[in-house]
């Protein structure tokens, strides 16, 4: 069972360590959703799991408990020292590095000829931007993660509506979102002043990745999302969106579109002809 709030303060103030707003540090303190994450991720005993942001562990040791081994990565020194010398002990399948997820998005699980799932409870001011290095691959089967409601609604978001951009295409472009369930601040200690969610990604079998050239023309499209498509396309300074976009058009895309109104299999078009 996952610690309560009071019995999180008694342990955060043992170790001297006061929770780090810059760092998302809001730890779960509610058994039911440690137990949804885990059933959503369907963790089994041959998985190999990745967690960011082990925090004080509670996550790490219910997924330790199915028979998985798991690979965090933690940024904060203190809470990384607890996990070494109060969890890593007992649990010889948890693989911890201290350091950042942005520099180490798989928590350094190198071998990946299993494959791999991730369940994390996110930091939530990198959770886009590890995101997006995750969709660099190799990819897992699935993910479990909690998140911010604004980004959820980003990665979840269809085309047409005002969430719809970059990160949208890339991940929809991999994956499927199988699951969504709003989590209550009161499920964190100290409780989040933003909504939270949590999203269940699950790999399509025919996924698309995007690679890098093409994610960064699609990025700088979209921060002129108010602009029509075709005048940002001719801004591409190797021409690559401009050819995509005059193909769209002798389809019978119109060329006014704007960015946030193209449906994600004309943008998945431009992925195949950048790779
Ligand atoms: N997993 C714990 C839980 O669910 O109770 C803590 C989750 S808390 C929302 C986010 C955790 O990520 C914190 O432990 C924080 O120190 C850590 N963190 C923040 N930024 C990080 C980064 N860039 N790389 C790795 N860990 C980070």
């Amino acid at each position: 069972m996952p610690l309560n709030p009071s019995q999180t303060r008694e342990l955060l103030d043992k170790l001297e360590h006061q929770p780090n707003k810059k760092l998302g540090q809001n730890f779960l303190v509610d058994g039911n959703i440690v137990r949804k994450s885990i059933e959503l991720a369907e963790v089994s005993a041959t998985d190999r799991v990745v967690e960011i942001g082990p925090g004080l562990g509670t996550l790490s040791q219910a997924i330790l408990k199915t028979g998985a081994s798991v690979w965090a990565v933690e940024r904060d020194a203190s809470l990384a020292k607890h996990l070494r010398e109060n969890i890593q002990p007992q649990a010889p399948d948890f693989h911890l590095i201290e350091g950042d997820c942005l520099d180490s998005p798989r928590a350094g699980l190198d071998d990946l000829s299993d494959g791999y799932k991730i369940v994390a409870n996110l930091p939530y001011a990198v959770s886009t931007p590890w995101m997006e290095a995750v969709l660099a691959g190799p990819l897992p089967s699935c993910m479990v993660l909690m998140l911010q409601k604004e980004a959820g609604d980003r990665y979840s978001a269809q085309h047409g509506t005002k969430n719809f951009g970059a990160i949208s295409i890339f991940l929809q472009s991999a994956y499927s979102v199988t699951g969504r369930h709003l989590v209550a601040a009161p499920c964190f200690y100290p409780a989040p002043k933003v909504d939270s969610v949590l999203l269940r990604l699950e790999l399509k079998r025919d996924f698309i990745r995007f690679p890098e050239n093409a994610r960064e023309c699609v990025r700088r499209i979209f921060t002129q999302r108010r602009k029509q498509l075709g005048t940002l396309c001719k801004k591409d300074p190797e021409a690559h969106a401009l050819a995509w976009f005059e193909s769209m058009i002798k389809e019978g895309i119109s060329p006014n579109i704007r960015p946030e109104d193209l449906a994600l299999e004309h943008w998945q078009s431009f992925a195949k002809r950048m790779s």
